[in-house]
Order: C-alpha cells, then sequence, then structure tokens
C-alpha cells in the first residue's frame, strides 16, 4: 500500500502542514485556556500564523501543563464529540489525560496503518498485538492501523506469555507488535518450552514504547529470524503511529503531515541544524480533541529531510531516541520518574531523605530496586519492624507506579553522599 502524502515534495507539503495547523490552532485558541494564553504572552492570534515559521513565537506545551489541567482542561471540543479517552503515568501521581474525537480515532487508524505498511505489513498478514490494551495507547493504536490496513489483527494485549506463544503457532502470526524487551522475553521463554521462535511464521517485529538499541535489534531479528523495526509514539500527540523505520532501518519516518517536527536545542531553545541532536518538538496538524501546539517531547533526537534512500519516502526521518532530557525513566514499558519514588518515601516515617535507584535487567526484565536509608532509631529496632516498614515503601510505591519494585532497607549514612547533584538512578541496563 502507497501513501502519496508520503512522498510529497517539500513545497506542497509545507502548504497543506500550513493549512491544516491554521485550523488546529484556530480550534485550541478559542476552545483552551492555556492556548488562548499562550497566543496572548506572545503577542499573536492564530491569524498572525502566515508561515510555518510563525509557530515559533508559542511557548512550549509539556507534560506539567497537562497535569495542571487535569483532567480535562486540554480538551478543544465538548465532551459530546469525545469518542475515546487516554491516559499515561505523570509525575504526581495525576495521569496526563488525552483524548480524540471520531476524526481523530480516524486520524490515529491511518498513521498507524501507514505505520505498519511501512515496515512491510499488508492486508494479508496476520497481526499479533502484544502491546497492552486499556488506558496505554499502545494496545489499542496498533489495532485500529491494522484494521485500517486490512489485516488480520489477533488482540492479545501483553502478558500470559506461553498462550501467546501457542496461539501465534496456531494460528500462524506473522506481523508481531509489542515492546523490544518483550519480544526477547518471549524468545527465552519459548525455548523455555521446546518452541525454537525461529521457526515460528513470524517475520515482521513492529517494536517501540521504550528505548532500544542496533545491539538489541541484532538480538531480536537473529531470535527470532525476522526484521525488527522501530516505531514511535507518544500519547499526546496521538499514541504510537508518530513515526516508523522502513525496510531501509535508516531512522523512523515521521509522518509529518500529520505532526509537525522542530528539533530544539533544549539550552537555547533555537532549531538546530539537520542531524545534529536535540529535544523534538511536535505540533499536531489534524488532532481535534487534545490539539497540542509545539509539545516538548523531552526525548532526544537528530533529524534529516534527505530524500530516504531505500524507500524514496520524502517525509523526515528521526534517530532512535537518543535519550531524554528529564529524568524519566521507561521500566517495563512505563514512564517512571524518580520524584514519583521520592514523593513516597519523604511520606513514611522512619526513612531518610536518601536513597537511590538501581535500575538493572535481567534477561529481558526491568527491575528497580529502592535502597533507603532508615534512621538510626528505626535501624537499632526488632527486624520485624524493619521488615514491615520495607514492605510498606513496597507498598505505597507499588501504588502510584503501577510496577512492583523491591525496596531494601540499608544503615543510616550508607548511601554515598554527592557533593553537587546527588545520584538519584543507577541505570545499569545496557540499552
Ligand atoms: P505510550 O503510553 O504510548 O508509551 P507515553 O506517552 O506513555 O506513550 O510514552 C511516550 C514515550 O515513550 C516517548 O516520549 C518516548 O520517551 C518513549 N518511546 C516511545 N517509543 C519509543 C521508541 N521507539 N524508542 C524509544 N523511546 C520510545
Ligand atoms: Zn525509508
Amino acid at each position: 500500500m502507497r501513501y502519496e502524502v508520503e512522498y510529497l515534495d517539500p513545497e506542497p507539503l509545507a502548504a497543506l502542514q500550513l493549512q491544516r495547523l491554521r485550523r488546529i490552532a484556530e480550534l485550541a485558541y478559542a476552545n483552551v485556556e492555556h492556548y488562548r494564553r499562550a497566543f496572548a504572552a506572545a503577542g499573536i492570534t492564530p491569524a498572525d500564523l502566515k508561515t510555518l515559521d510563525d509557530l515559533k513565537a508559542l511557548a512550549f506545551t509539556d507534560k506539567e501543563t497537562l497535569r495542571q489541567n487535569y483532567p480535562f482542561g486540554m480538551f478543544a471540543v465538548p465532551m459530546a464529540d469525545v469518542q475515546e479517552i487516554h491516559a499515561s503515568s505523570g509525575t504526581t501521581g495525576k495521569p496526563t489525560v488525552v483524548a480524540y474525537t471520531r476524526a481523530d480515532l480516524k486520524v490515529w487508524s491511518e498513521v498507524m496503518a501507514r505505520s505498519l505498511a511501512c515496515a512491510g505489513a499488508t492486508d494479508r498478514d496476520i497481526v499479533q498485538n502484544s502491546y497492552g490494551y486499556g488506558l496505554f495507547t499502545g494496545g489499542l493504536g496498533v489495532h485500529y492501523g491494522a484494521i485500517e490496513l486490512g489485516a488480520t489483527i489477533v488482540p492479545t494485549s501483553a502478558g500470559n506469555t506461553r498462550r501467546q506463544l501457542q496461539l501465534m503457532q496456531d494460528f500462524g502470526s506473522t506481523v508481531l507488535t509489542c515492546t523490544p524487551s518483550y519480544t526477547i522475553y518471549m524468545a527465552e521463554e519459548a525455548r523455555a518450552h521446546g518452541i525454537d521462535p525461529r521457526r515460528t511464521t513470524v517475520r515482521i517485529g513492529v517494536l517501540g514504547a521504550e528505548p532500544w538499541s542496533e545491539g538489541m535489534r541484532r538480538e531480536i531479528e537473529n531470535a527470532w529470524d525476522m526484521k525488527a523495526y522501530n516505531i514511535y509514539g507518544l500519547s499526546e500527540i496521538i499514541g504510537p503511529g508518530v513515526a516508523q523505520e522502513c525496510v531501509g532501518q535508516c531512522g523512523m519516518h515521521l509522518w509529518a503531515d500529520h505532526f509537525y517536527p522542530e528539533v530544539i536545542d533544549p539550552h537555547t531553545g533555537k532549531e538546530v541544524a539537520d542531524g545534529e541532536d536535540g529535544m523534538l518538538v511536535l505540533t499536531t496538524l489534524s488532532k481535534e480533541a487534545t490539539p497540542f501546539l509545539r509539545y516538548a517531547t523531552k526525548d532526544i533526537v537528530s533529524m534529516t529531510r534527505q530524500v530516504c534512500p531505500a524507500c524514496g519516502r520524502t517525509s523526515p526521518r528521526i534517530s532512535r531516541i537518543k535519550g531524554r532530557t528529564d529524568d524519566m525513566l521507561i521500566i517495563r514499558g512505563v514512564n517512571v520518574f524518580p520524584s514519583q519514588i521520592e514523593g513516597v518515601l519523604t511520606q513514611i516515617e522512619g526513612t531518610e531523605p536518601h536513597y537511590q535507584i538501581i535500575v538493572s535487567r535481567e534477561g529481558a526484565l526491568d527491575n528497580i530496586e529502592v535502597q533507603v536509608e532508615v534512621n538510626e532509631r528505626f535501624f537499632s529496632d526488632e527486624v520485624r519492624l524493619l521488615e514491615s516498614l520495607g514492605a510498606r515503601i513496597g507498598r505505597e510505591i507499588e501504588t502510584v507506579l503501577g510496577i512492583g519494585v523491591a525496596v531494601k532497607l540499608v544503615e543510616p549514612k550508607t548511601i554515598a553522599r554527592s557533593e553537587g547533584k546527588a545520584q538519584r538512578v543507577i541505570d545499569t541496563r545496557k540499552l
């Protein structure tokens, strides 16, 4: 399936982007207090957006903006027009909420169908979708896209790995969609049960939602005897389906007719040259329910606008996500901010504000261990009390993060002190 818009020359693409931007900017300005103020602060109105560059007058929007407007403050349409709501974890326990109108769901289906097609999937494929279904956008985004493409969707969702493997063999799944780490875990489980993942019918993996490396790609392709392609997205912009690698595996094609990209030097706030690293800032050009103008993703990438040597698409390509400008960790696909853990610890009596978060990867599974100093008085107490303190910290952190962590209580003054910025996170994963 060929989508002509992915092959547009720069000028017609810019014209389409500007036309769409003006409509969405009007909608945001008319209905979202945050954007009314952002335009006022810049001294312009949407009518002043005469070129795409004029957008640069607006300040960035980020996750914090969404949190301040929890739950529905960023909606640009009445609730009657909202068809679906998603939410992802935020730093303070309040999730960030995004919404879709009927037209937005069509756009989401389209960009996800385009992403699957870009990776080489067709209407003859059987897509086993092992992204989690629910408030997380991964599951449903891929689901809509596979249906739009005309493929067969098997909505297994994440987890229950043995059943996944059984169905994969019985149904003859040809495309596997999930996080890269889950493919490694699945391959291990398969081998443990006498199944050779290389002999399954899976030929393509569309993998994302967390950072991974070329080394992991080689490992995955080898374990499964399949092609593994990177997919990028975030709930604020639409969910999965923002950018996708083609068969050339040379950067992710960003669907710039729906998402206008800028790569910004986080220190100067200015655009960097093509090929240089910076923070990806995205403006949604067609999303009605929760439009975002200049959304600061905090993801670090480089971008090229050169025609793709592998597939001929003109749509800009972004590199792998090279890091984040904030301290967000992605653990088993869940966004985790160290401040969330700190927030729990500071509310628990008996602990000192000295802690360290150790992130490791065992096989394919990410683990967190939180080491916490316990104050003198508590530490000299009975072991039983210490145990129940540890269990309580574990429970409370799990409530906030939604994933389990190991808690290790340590004696006062055992965690290394730092003279500058405390090193709160030790990430030993080799991503
Ligand atoms: P979702 O709920 O769809 O995962 P979130 O908004 O919770 O979306 O998380 C989006 C973040 O996940 C991105 O900003 C990015 O940091 C990370 N992410 C998504 N896809 C990839 C990818 N292919 N490689 C690296 N990081 C990714
Ligand atoms: Zn390409």
